[in-house]
């Protein structure tokens, strides 16, 4: 009787001897791989679409865990996240989305889902006022879902940025002050590329500053810098236009005198190609709202790049020269490797 408590109570304190060893692993290695939050561990970080958890990166850098949500190359406002995303989301301490209804059923799994004290912040319903709204093209005011690209305005995009920098400041006071730092990098980097986009749109003959866009995702970015968005092709449930819009659209390109149109990779269009043939535009395939150029790792995998490769395309379209953006760095803004989670 004696010997079996015995056996017992050694198994028991063995059980408890490698539960302490497997916990100290645990910690050491987590403080190994990532840099501790205030609340003695890392911030974990879940966003949506791609230009936002670059911006996100951009901010948090080495000092949060950060993990993208929706992948690249699908339709983000339409997207329906898997089941297994709702485990991703319940470990979060913050949820960044763009908002402004474009990730509806990721943002209903995450009220779902989320830890009781985690934050869900909808950057484009912060940067900008109702008054600001756009509608327009894809997004009818009779819809009541306004146009929520509001991330290819470079100076919205420092806005997200700001909003992602407070946040991350509060929740992890600890870092603050190196998020400030990352921020004022970022908002010089943003800065420059403005400057250089106003340059660049000067050189176009002020006649063919006009986009015509399959996908509706340019009206802050034409608003901000004179440009006129004559027409999106994509209809309001992305579904294709009919034959009469179709016809409508190129009456009016071949009115107004447009170079070119563009389309994007997301959206692969066969009336595209027909629309140019007939209107005599040329089409350009490659303009990109939230598909990063390249591969996680490469500089232009990056908000940075995805608006500097957009402007090289749309710049000499137009008949403009691509020349400002000659020495412009995409890279992000802080040192080292930060680890974040690009799904393909
Ligand atoms: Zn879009």
């Amino acid at each position: 009787m004696l010997r079996t408590t015995n056996r017992i109570m050694l198994s028991l304190a063995i059980t408890a001897l490698a539960t302490l060893v497997l916990a100290a692993c645990a910690s050491s290695g987590a403080s190994q791989s990532t840099p501790q939050g205030t609340a003695g561990r890392t911030l974990k970080v879940v966003t949506t679409v791609s230009p936002i958890t670059s911006i996100v990166e951009n901010i948090g850098g080495t000092r949060i865990q950060l993990e993208g949500i929706i992948p690249e190359g699908v339709n983000s406002h339409t997207f329906e996240p898997a089941p297994s995303v709702a485990r991703v989301l319940s470990e979060a301490d913050l949820i960044v989305l763009n908002g402004l209804f474009l990730e509806e059923p990721t943002l209903e799994m995450a009220e779902a889902n989320k830890k009781p004290n985690a934050v869900v912040l909808a950057l484009g319903e912060k940067a900008i006022t109702r008054e600001e709204w756009q509608f327009d093209f894809s997004f009818p005011e009779s819809e009541g879902h306004p146009n929520p690209h509001l991330w290819p305005d470079p100076l919205l995009a420092l806005r997200y940025a700001e909003l992602v920098r407070d946040e991350l400041a509060r929740l992890d006071p600890a870092n603050a002050d190196y998020y400030r730092q990352n921020f004022e990098a970022f908002k010089a980097r943003i800065e420059d590329l403005d400057r250089r986009i106003r340059a660049a749109i000067q050189t176009i003959p002020p006649g063919q500053r006009k986009l015509l866009t399959y996908h509706d995702s340019w009206a802050y970015f034409a608003k901000r810098y004179g440009m006129t968005v004559i027409g999106a092709v994509q209809p309001s449930d992305f579904s294709e236009p009919s034959a009469r819009e179709v016809a409508g659209l190129i009456e009016q390109i071949r009115a107004e005198g447009v170079p070119a149109i563009f389309g994007s990779e997301v959206f692969p269009s066969k009336v595209m190609e027909q629309i140019a043939r007939e209107s005599g535009a040329r089409f350009i395939d490659q303009l990109r709202d939230d598909d990063l150029p390249g591969a996680p790792g490469d500089p232009r995998h990056s908000y940075l790049g995805l608006m500097l490769t957009n402007m090289e395309i749309m710049v000499p379209a137009l008949g403009g020269s691509a020349e400002p953006f000659n020495g412009f760095d995409p890279s992000p803004v802080f040192e080292g490797q930060s680890g974040a989670i690009y799904p393909q």
